[in-house]
């Protein structure tokens, strides 16, 4: 049975270089239900790839080292690199990341749309065997 995955797209621009990247936030009614889910974008692209990672790949996400998740991205998708987004701080429940293009940039949110809006736009979600976009 394949794993149904809620979320919506985030946008997140950077206060330095301007750039813009693409998250998925997963949405479910515990946290069993997004365990092991990962979303991973394509700087310079309107893409946001989604897969249930393995437990290798988890446990180093955990741990804080994305790069193990980030190839398991490209192995998954092709194409040009994958990067998994790095959150600097939290202030509240809001999320600083790190940008993915330049060394001093933060990025924050600035709109949130349905992954239907997101493909209408002309974005993509990859994602893998196993996993039904709801
Ligand atoms: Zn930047």
């Amino acid at each position: 049975m394949a794993r149904r995955v809620e979320g919506t797209v985030l946008r997140r621009r950077c206060a330095s270089c301007g750039a813009e990247h693409f998250d998925f936030q997963f949405i479910g009614d515990t946290d069993m239900a997004t365990e092991g889910l990962l979303a991973g974008t394509s700087p310079g692209h309107a893409v946001v790839g989604v897969r249930e990672a393995g437990d290798a790949e988890w446990g180093a996400y955990c741990r804080g080292d994305p790069t193990v998740a980030e190839a398991a991205f490209q192995r998954a998708f092709g194409g040009p690199g994958w990067r998994l987004p790095r959150v600097l701080r939290w202030e509240g429940s809001v999320g600083v990341y790190a940008c993915l293009e330049c060394d001093a940039g933060e990025c924050r949110v600035f709109e949130e749309v349905t992954p239907a809006e997101f493909i209408e736009r002309g974005g993509q979600i990859p994602y893998e065997d196993g996993i039904e976009l709801a």
